[in-house]
């Protein structure tokens, strides 16, 4: 079957009493900007659904929607006549091509009408429909239950659409309809799905890398600019702030005491990411920490990071098991990428036996002999903007251009 259309179906955001039509419009504009790289594609909506029109590629195009945030699934789909005939030979014929190239045994036909003024039932076409496929396609038998193809009709006031595959959304919330947050993404395996699942949630993200290009080369942050490519595919626009760290490190080996580098490192990078959240209107901060599963993620330090965070902190895989992340990570497509070898700055000096439960009282008095205010505002002064659009390698901005263009 050619497609020259997409149903994109949506769950949850049925379901939002008052906030239902801001949230599709902020739908309707995320599908929109999803197809931009697809020449005269448009997106309309129908009644508990979206049609997007699609004059040309349809597979990257329907992947893209496939992407998008409050979107449950997506069909293929091709316009034809409102007719109970035609629609039986055209839905024979799409039997027949998806028979050519997969072997499948059982089918069944699924016909909604919507439009009321069709003069047969949604059971009448699905009559028609099964003769015409059996007769063209003898083979196959009808399965209600778990039938292997689905052939899908719908009848609806502005056309009709017939389609049979259903590619599965992500679910959630549209991008943007709940706020804006500031994202800590490392080069590692959770950050990134941290920040997805928060995307997920429709909060609009930006992220952050603290990076020590002196001290372990740029593998690291090639890979977290790969990371922001791959998020861009699930978000209209995705900028990834690059700060130095080496600074503050140094400043912590050298003034402080080894076994507490670790959290004062963690504690750095939530006071420079306040600072920075603030500026551009962000009102959470998102983390990958997971308790229990590094010696900076006890309970205790991670209340120590948390005390020095003046945000509200998001931290979407706290209790996921790492099997839980990686499995997500995977089919996400950032795993790949997450687990390339590079060093990490928080390796940078880092001491043998670092502290598991660290005290305030300590803490306070290690961080007593920093400049506090200068490391952070040196760091701010040395951030570098990129900005990912579509899965696309990133452009480097400006700050102000950077700011403008939010
Ligand atoms: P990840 O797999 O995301 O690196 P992790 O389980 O290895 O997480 P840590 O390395 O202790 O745990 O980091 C905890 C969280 O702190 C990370 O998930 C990330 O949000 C943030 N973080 C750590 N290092 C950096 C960094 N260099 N730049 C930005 N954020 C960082
Ligand atoms: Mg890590």
């Amino acid at each position: 079957m050619i497609a020259d259309a997409a149903l994109v179906r949506y769950g949850e955001i049925g379901l939002k009493g008052g906030n239902r039509q801001e949230f599709l419009d902020r739908l309707a504009r995320n599908l929109r900007y999803a197809l931009q790289p697809f020449a005269g594609a448009t997106v309309e909506p129908l009644r508990g659904r979206f049609l997007a029109r699609l004059p040309g590629d349809w597979s990257d195009a329907t992947a893209a929607l496939s992407r998008v945030f409050g979107v449950t699934s997506v069909s293929p789909a091709r316009r034809i006549p409102a007719e109970i005939a035609a629609i039986a030979e055209a839905a024979a014929e799409a039997a027949e091509s998806a028979c050519a190239a997969t072997t499948h045994a059982t089918f069944r036909a699924k016909a909604n009408r919507a439009d009321k003024r069709f003069p047969q039932t949604s059971i009448e076409v699905e009559r028609a429909v099964g003769g015409a496929v059996l007769a063209r396609v003898p083979r196959l038998r009808v399965d209600l239950d778990s039938p292997d193809l689905v052939l899908g009709i719908e009848i609806r006031d502005e056309a009709t659409f017939l389609y049979h595959e259903r590619i599965a959304g992500p679910g959630g919330l549209p991008v943007g309809s709940t706020g804006r947050a500031l994202a800590l993404l490392s080069g590692g395996i959770d950050s990134p799905i941290a920040a997805w699942l928060a995307m997920k949630r429709g909060l609009a993200l930006e992220a952050l890398f603290f990076h020590s290009v002196e001290f372990t080369g740029f593998a690291a942050t090639e890979k977290v600019k790969e990371l922001a490519r791959l998020l861009s595919r699930s978000s209209p626009r995705f900028a990834l702030h690059l700060v130095p760290f080496s600074p503050v490190q140094v400043a912590i080996k050298e003034a402080c005491e080894p076994s507490y580098r670790t959290l004062l490192y963690r504690r750095m990078m939530h006071r420079i990411a306040v600072v920075l959240a603030r500026a551009d209107r962000q009102a959470a901060l998102v983390t990958g920490d997971n308790l229990g599963q590094v010696a900076s993620q006890t309970l205790e330090n991670l209340a120590l990071t948390a005390a020095a965070s003046e945000l509200p902190l998001l931290r979407p895989l706290l209790t996921y098991d790492k099997e839980e992340t990686i499995a997500l990570a995977r089919r996400i497509g950032t795993f790949e990428i997450s687990i390339r070898p590079a060093l990490d700055c928080c390796t940078v000096f880092q001491p043998p036996r670092p502290r598991i439960r660290g005290d305030a009282g300590d803490v306070a008095r290690e961080e007593a002999a920093l400049d506090l205010e200068r490391l952070v505002a040196d760091s701010i002064a040395g951030l570098e903007t990129w900005v990912f659009h579509h899965g696309q390698p990133g452009r480097k901005v400006d700050r102000g251009a950077k700011v403008q263009e939010a």
